[in-house]
């Protein structure tokens, strides 16, 4: 087993942790105040855009970088070390994008890729509804076929990126099948409108909004593999949306340790430092081991999610590090903010936010009971 990283991997991880600290960490304040990530860093040369974050997973031939999903765990935790909301964007982005590059035919590759490889749009992926936010079966978006189109109507609810331009892979039930089916269509299309982004607990500035669907046209071109496979589609997502969330967690739980050590070393007490006490280093040792065991399950996660052996193993797989690395990232903040005392209970404590950043995993890309129901499933199927 071979846990070195390549040249090209260390480079990619080094310049988002150089990229966060001087253009990220000065604007953290601003994220969390205005929930915005300001423009300049998103896009750009100067900005995500220009570390190829946004294409890191799309192919060369469709305006990628082709630099794989380990690379882009690599980067995405340098990002959330820092601040989880460009993270929050990028993970749904590529959660959006790597929908049609699995299952898109060649004509839509070439139709949505390409723009949104560039950051130029920013893409989106839409299953949950006011009513369901884990169950296929209860969807209530409908698509009716009209010719040689479809007519959608239906709301969904917090959709992350829903209020950038770029394309959106919407699931809705299609009337004549009484299936899940994908389809694609640009943002701010006629018929699409949206609420204002919700104020969420933590991850600010990755924006969340809701959106109705109104006699949306579609045509039949932009149907996502074929009617009826919505559900696959969404599973395979979901699975690879994992890699994106647990990096977000990741990032979270190496800031959580490497915050519990510097304030260990800045605060004193008879004019030692906090890291003197017993109490405290038993506090920093135990967030040093979450932080190992869910780093290398998110890396081998990535890796895995390159050349995947089957589908439904990496879907397991999946699910095991997001119940894993979610819960550890929780834990990890919990622990460094008693590491704190007071001060980390400030709403303007970085580790204050962490905490809150921290809270949001369990509940997205599958909630964590379902995970544990996923891999409970898979073991026991095979005993
Ligand atoms: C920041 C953010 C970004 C998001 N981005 C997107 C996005 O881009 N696209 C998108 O489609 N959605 C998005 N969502 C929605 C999110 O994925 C859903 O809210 C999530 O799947 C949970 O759905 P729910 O809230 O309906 O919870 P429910 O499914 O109602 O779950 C509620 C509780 O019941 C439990 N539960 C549910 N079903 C079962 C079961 N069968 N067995 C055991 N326990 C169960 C759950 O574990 C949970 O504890 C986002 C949400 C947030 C907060």
């Amino acid at each position: 087993m071979d846990f070195t990283f390549s040249t090209e991997e260390l480079l990619i991880q080094q310049m988002a942790r150089e990229f966060a600290e001087q253009y990220l960490r000065p604007a953290t304040r601003r994220i969390e105040k205005e929930n915005r990530v300001p423009d300049e860093i998103l896009a750009g040369l100067a900005g995500l855009a220009g570390l190829d974050l946004f294409g890191m997973n799309i192919p060369e031939q469709y305006g990628g970088a082709g630099a794989g999903y380990l690379s882009y765990v690599l980067a995405m935790e340098q990002i959330a070390r820092v601040h989880c909301g460009p993270g929050l964007i990028l993970s749904a982005h590529n959660l959006g994008l790597g929908a049609i590059a699995n299952f898109g035919t060649d004509e839509q590759k070439a139709r949505f890729l390409p723009k949104a490889a560039s950051g130029e749009h920013i893409a989106s992926f839409a299953f949950t509804e006011p009513g369901t936010g884990s169950d296929p079966k209860q969807l209530t978006t409908t698509a009716v076929r009209r010719g040689d189109e479809f007519i959608l109507n239906g709301a969904k609810r917090f959709i992350s990126n829903a209020g950038y331009q770029g394309p959106l892979t919407v699931f809705a039930i299609e009337a004549e099948s009484g299936v899940p089916t994908a389809f694609i269509i640009d943002k701010f299309c006629p018929g699409y409108s949206i609420s204002q982004p919700w104020e969420k607990l933590g991850w600010h500035g990755g924006d969340v909004v809701d959106f109705n669907l109104k006699d949306v046209v579609v045509p039949l071109d932009n149907v996502l593999g074929k009617i009826g496979d919505g559900y696959p589609i969404l599973q395979f997502g979901i699975a690879y949306g994992k890699i994106g969330m647990n990096s977000l967690a990741l990032g979270s739980t190496l800031a959580a340790l490497e915050l519990a050590v510097r304030y260990a070393n800045e605060r004193t007490h008879r004019e030692q430092p906090i890291a003197k006490f017993q109490a405290i280093q038993l506090k920093v040792a135990e967030i040093a081991g979450l932080y190992e065991s869910s780093r290398w399950l998110c890396y081998r996660l990535g890796f895995l999610a390159n050349d995947p052996k089957s589908y439904r193993d990496f879907a397991r797989e999946a699910a095991l590090a997001k119940a894993v690395v979610a819960r550890n990232a929780q834990e990890a903040a919990r622990i460094s903010l008693d590491v704190h005392g007071s001060y980390g209970l400030m709403q303007d404590a970085e580790i204050a936010r962490v905490y809150r950043d921290a809270a949001m995993g369990p509940q997205i890309e599958g909630v964590l009971h379902m995970q544990q129901i996923i891999l409970a499933g898979d073991i026991l199927r095979k005993r």
